[in-house]
């Protein structure tokens, strides 16, 4: 059941725009900073991501990406493990700021399976996280340095993220299950 519509395409928008602002602003610059999206929806978000620091500071960041797979044995336990399938980084990170995009963050059990992969692959100065949506209920001691929007969930519900490079429609809706 769809309960609410919390971010249209224009809040999308304008919060990808803010939080490439702050990447900017955090790393006085781009330079030595590097894009890695969390597939599937973290990808176009990083995208989108890149696109606006091209218009803001003309450098066109690296994208690279993680294919993390959840495994759950019950699904009405969130013990799930995160497993990385795939990683397509081709490029190097070391001496590099990673900035992880994801669209949704929740226990954090992905974003500790990601910090691994990136840490078997290289040695980067610094990893920093990107999602458009902390719906809370961590597990881990994890948290995004850029947050697009903050929305308290319960557990019985579950954000629905709709983009237009992946689906037909733009928006952030929660669903309850
Ligand atoms: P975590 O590992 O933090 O529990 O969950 C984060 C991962 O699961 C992210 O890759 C995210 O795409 C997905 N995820 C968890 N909860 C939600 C949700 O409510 N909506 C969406 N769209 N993805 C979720
Ligand atoms: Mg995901």
């Amino acid at each position: 059941v769809d309960k609410a519509i919390i971010m249209d395409s224009q809040a999308i928008k304008r919060a990808l725009t803010r939080v490439a602002h702050e990447i900017v602003e955090r790393n006085k610059g781009v330079s030595d900073v590097i894009l890695v999206g969390i597939r599937t929806r973290g990808v176009p978000l990083a995208q989108r991501v890149a696109e606006e620091i091209k218009r803001i500071e003309g450098v066109e960041l690296p994208v690279g990406i993680l294919d993390i797979t959840l495994y759950r044995d019950d699904l009405s336990t969130l013990a799930y493990q995160p497993i990385v399938h795939e990683t397509l980084i081709p490029f190097s990170i070391n001496d590099k700021k990673v900035v992880l995009i994801d669209d949704v963050l929740f226990t954090g059990r992905t974003v500790r399976a990601a910090l691994d992969a990136i840490m078997d692959i290289g040695r980067p100065s610094a990893i920093q996280l990107a999602v458009l949506i902390d719906r809370g209920h961590r597990e881990l001691p994890i948290r995004a340095d850029y947050v697009g929007k903050n929305v308290p969930t319960s557990s019985k519900e579950i954000v629905s993220v709709q983009l237009t490079l992946t689906d037909e429609t733009e928006q952030v809706v929660i669903k309850e299950f």
